[in-house]
């Protein structure tokens, strides 16, 4: 099966989406699970919204995720590729007029003069009566004299195409089964030139679909009811039908159809925030589809191997973050250690550039420290917070995050010069199980909770209260360090505490 062509087209009118990332990735493992075609195609028609810059957001993003199509337009500085160029809409201007003309001249499509405000009392009249909104066919059977009469008014037709009524145009979606929709539900016969003779989005999909041989339309469930009128362009164009999949809706996490507002929407955003694109390509995936086993982290070869249209789900998809976060973290522990030191950079970076940390750590240090952090991180931005605190010169906790609940003030600076004691003792033998041991010893003797006093020593150190494994962290910051901070946080509690205690 190599004939297969599949596409992702999207419009250069926004930063690359999520749903579009699936809809690309879904179409991409497709063809190459079956040796097939993936191509790029640019919807830049509309000239007011597209920028270059989204077209290189949109570029830069599929590649990110791995996505690489078999032939594409020259973008972003790579040449055009495939022999059914060109694959950006505005240099295929001719052909839509070409096909434009070919159903004028069968009579598939007419010259409709009605002005945008005939057509909007016309619209209002039907509103009114409830009923839905559909071209009434007015300039349907137009004959010449009436033709030349509306020119000599100036008027500019646009041309529409003819939509048969009460006919059932029927499917079989691979994803969602057998599809019927009646014909009388497309609004009536469909503009597909403006009167300045630019093509609209119906038209210039069927005629490029068309036109490069696309076997198989994979696209999302909201482009559902606008297949009929693309399968009747098809037939009016003499093209065979492509097989449609429409893949379930991506979904909020209280299943409304997925807006910016409520779920972050730009693939950019979650390079961004740390996620990493075998984490995120994995994760897009499984948005409507799964392998039907217990198998979830798949690298991209994986899911060319296992993938399946017909395993997809109909039913929406609830983006969830937090399953999207564990499934970084998972890819996260299987980076090699110079791989993640090289990809946490730019994280580091911006901590630094916002006054988070004071210094760059070495790789020396960051891989001293991986073992301990590795596991630790569901983003990569998370690496400030996780260890941020060993590359500043001091922290200044908070006093009532160091003070215990089972402890007051005072006891809490007393115990703390007991457990500095002890750890001044261990300059030779700074190892986690070497701290822990004679602290543990402590904690027994005075008859206190483990848990009291590793906590205030790790907030005293760190400054907060989740950070990797107490020991490791004491460690890595090193004894002098450890000492100096536990002594601040002392002196503090010491003035903090009134006289009277
Ligand atoms: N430009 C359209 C979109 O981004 C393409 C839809 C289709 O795949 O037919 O929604």
């Amino acid at each position: 099966m190599t004939n297969v062509r599949v596409r992702i087209a999207p419009s250069p009118t926004g930063p690359l989406h999520l749903g579009t990332a699936r809809t690309a990735l879904f179409n991409f493992l497709f063809a190459r699970h079956l040796g097939g075609t993936f191509i790029f195609r640019l919807e830049d028609t509309d000239q007011a919204r597209s920028t270059e810059a989204f077209e290189v957001d949109i570029i830069e993003g599929m590649h990110w995720l791995g996505i690489r199509w078999d032939e594409g337009p020259a973008v972003a500085g790579e040449p055009e590729i495939g022999n059914y160029g060109p694959y950006r809409q505005m240099q295929r201007m001719a052909s839509y007029t070409e096909a434009a003309n070919r159903l004028l001249a069968e009579d598939k499509a007419y010259y409709c003069y009605c002005s945008p405000d005939e057509l909007d009392v016309e619209r209002k009249r039907q509103e009114a009566s409830h009923l839905p909104a559909r071209y009434n066919g007015r300039c349907a059977h137009l004959s010449a004299e009436e033709r030349a009469a509306f020119e000599r008014e100036g008027r500019r037709p646009v041309v529409r195409f003819r939509i048969p009524e009460e006919r059932k145009i029927a499917f079989d979606d691979i994803v969602r089964g057998h599809v019927e929709i009646d014909t009388n539900a497309l609004g009536g016969d469909l503009v597909i030139l403006r009167s300045d003779g630019t093509p609209l989005y119906h038209f210039t999909v069927a005629v490029d679909d068309a036109a490069m041989e696309i076997t198989h339309v994979i696209r999302g469930e909201d482009h559902l009811s606008n297949t009929p009128k693309h399968i009747l362009l098809f037939e009016a164009l003499g093209a065979s039908i492509p097989q449609f999949a429409h893949l379930p809706l991506i979904l909020n996490p209280d299943r409304t159809k997925m807006s910016k507002r409520k779920t972050q929407t730009s693939v950019d955003a979650y390079r961004m925030d740390g996620f990493i694109p075998e984490a995120f390509v994995n994760y897009l995936a499984l948005l409507g589809w799964s392998t039907g086993t217990e198998e979830e982290v798949l690298s991209l070869d994986d899911l060319i191997e296992r993938f399946d249209l017909a395993k997809v789900n109909s039913s929406g998809a609830v983006f969830d973050r937090e399953r999207l976060e564990w499934l970084n973290g998972q890819w996260i522990r299987r980076l090699p250690a110079p791989d993640l030191i090289a990809r946490l950079r730019p994280f580091l970076e911006t901590e630094l550039a916002a006054g988070r940390i004071e210094w760059m750590p070495s790789d020396q240090e960051m891989s001293a420290l991986l073992p301990v952090v590795q596991e630790r991180l569901p983003t990569l931005a998370a690496v400030g917070e996780l260890i941020g605190f060993l590359f500043q010169e001091d922290v200044t906790p908070d006093l009532a995050l160091l003070v215990p609940k089972r402890w007051d003030m005072a006891a809490t600076a007393a115990n703390l010069r007991e457990a500095r004691g002890i750890m001044a003792a261990g300059r030779d033998t700074w190892r986690a199980h070497e701290i822990e041991a004679p602290l543990r010893i402590l904690v027994e003797d005075r008859g206190w909770k483990a848990g009291d006093l590793f906590m205030a020593i790790r907030v005293a150190v760190t400054g907060r209260t989740a950070t990797p494994p107490l020991f490791d962290t004491l460690v890595a910051l090193g004894y002098e360090r450890t000492l100096a901070r536990v002594d601040r946080a002392i002196a503090r509690l010491e003035a903090g505490t009134p006289p009277s205690l």
